[in-house]
């Protein structure tokens, strides 16, 4: 009995949830296996082993290159086929769960999406539903039991096993490769909201584009990045790829600053994975005041310069 993560990768480049997924492989007490495949494949294998990975199975076949989820999906099946896991577990990231689907579809067997806490068998769990609104009570009946972890749900711990990678190859129909990634279009550099350590952000209070300019400040002392709410990309202050929430960025910051917000349910679920939570608000009865860690009861617009001040004198 063994559990297989399947390890979602870009060229090579393995992200966090990768990490997170062989994490939470570990709480079955089973080996925990690795699943790769595609362009780069041999480079992501090379990471794995640090986070527990005891063997890396590299699917190998002609007609599987840059990402395609039809072309993985066949790909990483096969390895499911030939390995008999009792588990199979990614990270529920939009490419995490298409490729457990394209898996679960292929060998007609359930799937559970999302799961916050799983039993040890896997075959109960919850699930987080509706942008983490609602959790759902599920059970899991089936011989080889598919399930991912909602993003941030576990976090991602090292664990050094040897690593051994294994080539498998597998039959991939040239046709299968339907949807294919033809360019990539780079909107931001360096770390990004969902990476950053420190997240500010600014709710419709902030007022205008400009007056984000105090916050970008804030966020450049603190090494980290400029978030906002929707009522901010509504009125097209900031661009959409800056909003934290259930349809935006979901976040997992050693600390969130949420200025000038207040914390509907649709923005909370993207910053409630937040380490530490700081509202400043105006007014004390502001759901994210009521459910931060801490919170400055003022005027955003002396209260985040004032902060700018203080870390820059502690800095020196
Ligand atoms: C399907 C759906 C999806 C959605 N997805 C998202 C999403 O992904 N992300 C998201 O953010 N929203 C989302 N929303 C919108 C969400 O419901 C809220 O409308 C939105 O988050 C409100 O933004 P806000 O907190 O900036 O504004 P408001 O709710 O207007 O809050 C402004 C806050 O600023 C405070 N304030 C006022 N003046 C000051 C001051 N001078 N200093 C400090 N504080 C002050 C007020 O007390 C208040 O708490 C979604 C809504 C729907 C229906």
């Amino acid at each position: 009995m063994t559990v297989l993560v399947i390890i979602e990768h870009d060229r090579g480049n393995v992200p966090e949830a990768a990490f997170e997924a062989l994490t939470a492989a570990r709480q079955f007490g089973l080996p925990v296996e690795a699943a790769v495949t595609g362009e780069g494949a041999a480079d992501a294998a090379a990471s794995l082993g640090a986070y527990g990975a005891e063997t890396i199975h590299h699917a190998t076949a002609d007609a599987v290159g840059d990402y395609s989820p039809e072309a993985w999906g066949q790909a990483l099946a096969g390895v499911v086929e030939a390995t008999s896991p009792s588990i199979v577990l990614s990270v529920g990231t939009d490419r995490g769960n298409e490729l457990m689907a394209q898996i679960a579809a292929r060998m007609d067997l359930p799937f559970v999406a999302n799961c916050v806490e799983v039993s040890d068998d896997a075959s109960s769990m919850t699930r987080s539903q509706w942008g983490g609104a609602l959790h759902e009570e599920t059970t899991l009946d089936a011989d080889t039991k598919l399930l991912s972890f909602a993003p941030h749900a576990v976090e991602a711990t090292e664990s050094a096993a040897v690593g051994t990678v294994v080539d498998v190859a597998v039959d991939v129909d040239e046709s299968l490769a339907r949807t294919m990634i033809k360019d990539r279009v780079v909107l931001s550099e360096g770390i990004t909201l969902s990476t950053a350590p420190v997240v500010v952000s600014g709710g419709r209070a902030v007022g205008s584009e400009e007056a984000f300019a105090p916050l970008e400040e804030l966020a450049g002392e603190l090494g980290g990045k400029v978030g906002c709410s929707r009522a901010v990309t509504n009125n097209g202050w900031r661009p959409h790829s800056d909003q934290v929430g259930q349809t935006g960025t979901r976040i997992a910051p050693t600390i969130y600053i949420a200025s000038g917000i207040s914390g509907a349910t649709q923005h909370w679920v993207g910053a409630m994975g937040s380490k530490n939570i700081l509202a400043i608000n105006t007014d004390p009865e502001a759901n994210m005041v009521v459910k931060a860690g801490w919170a400055v009861l003022g005027d955003l617009h002396e209260v985040i310069p004032a902060i700018t001040e203080e870390v820059r004198k502690r800095k020196g």
